[in-house]
């Protein structure tokens, strides 16, 4: 991912190549093209978004929809890690117009941007999808919500197999006190650009995309590595189940012996002993 400041005009350029990544959340949430392309994208707008995080701070894009993957969740940090989850994986529509219909496997609903800036309370923004297409979603939430004016572009290309090979976006962010003659030449070159997909199909670094789009020269700001990483620990699945209430960890123990917990981001699983249940409860059981 790389962040990029265009020179003598306030406009701000971040683009991101993140095919592993998302190849890496399709095959542990096993998701289907459609998923996939829906998944990856919001992935991606995750990763955009953290580029505008500091040390320490994360950023969430839920997205609860009506289409039938019900609900996407990426989580993202100041360091491009990310974790994600989709609620119904095994999606794959009719293609539209040759291209895989991530409008119609969302649908109308809402999306949600929460950012943990390590205050006391989240900050906790959200709209109502505009197309379902996630980009454009994201770029009217900015818009509406942050007062934010950029163009969003997301893709993923699946391939036969169903692996992803291209993912990546960029997000074009221009500042207040950008000129109208400004404003509508990048206008012009988002809306003439190729497919995000198309530049990386062909080799294209997250620079050289930039280059592509915005056609100005520019200086390279920042760039960051991402990766697809899920915190979670058995220290923390303890933690959580602690959360339960007494109540229902002594009905668990009731039940068995050991209890198993899968972690809803990375698939890893947690094999909870009847003596960790006990320690939790501080009793003999
Ligand atoms: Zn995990």
């Amino acid at each position: 991912m790389v962040k990029v400041i265009v020179r003598e005009r306030p406009v701000v350029g971040i683009a991101l190549v993140d095919t592993e990544t998302v190849e890496k959340a399709r095959s542990i949430h096993d998701t289907y093209p459609t998923a996939s392309a829906a998944f990856g994208r919001v992935v991606t707008g995750a990763l955009l978004l953290s580029s505008f995080l500091e040390e320490g701070q994360k950023v969430m894009v839920q997205v609860i929809c009506e289409g039938p993957v019900k609900e996407i969740v990426a989580e993202a940090d100041w360091a491009g890690r990310v974790r994600g989850y989709i609620k119904r994986p095994h999606i794959h529509l009719e293609l539209k117009d040759g291209k895989l219909d991530v409008g119609r496997a969302v649908g109308k609903g809402t999306l949600y941007v929460v950012k943990d800036l390590g205050l006391k309370e989240p900050y906790i923004g959200s709209v109502p999808l505009q197309t379902g297409e996630i980009g454009y979603d994201l770029a009217y939430y900015l818009a509406a919500s942050e007062q934010i004016n950029a163009a969003v572009s997301l893709g993923v290309y699946v391939e036969k197999d169903n692996s992803v090979r291209a993912s990546g976006g960029f997000l074009i962010h221009v500042l207040p006190e950008m000129d109208e003659g400004t404003v509508e030449y990048l206008e012009r070159r988002v809306k003439a650009s190729r497919p995000v997909t198309s530049m990386i199909l062909e080799g294209l670094g997250p620079e050289e995309i930039l280059k592509e789009v915005l056609d100005l020269p520019f200086d390279v700001a920042e760039e960051k590595k991402v990766s697809y990483h899920c915190p979670c620990s058995r220290e923390r699945v303890l933690d959580a189940i602690a959360s339960l209430g007494e109540k229902d960890i002594r009905e668990l123990l009731e039940k068995g012996k050991t209890i198993s917990v899968s972690c809803h981001f990375c698939n890893r699983r947690y094999r909870i002993r009847r003596d960790e249940l006990i320690s939790i409860v501080g009793g003999k059981g």
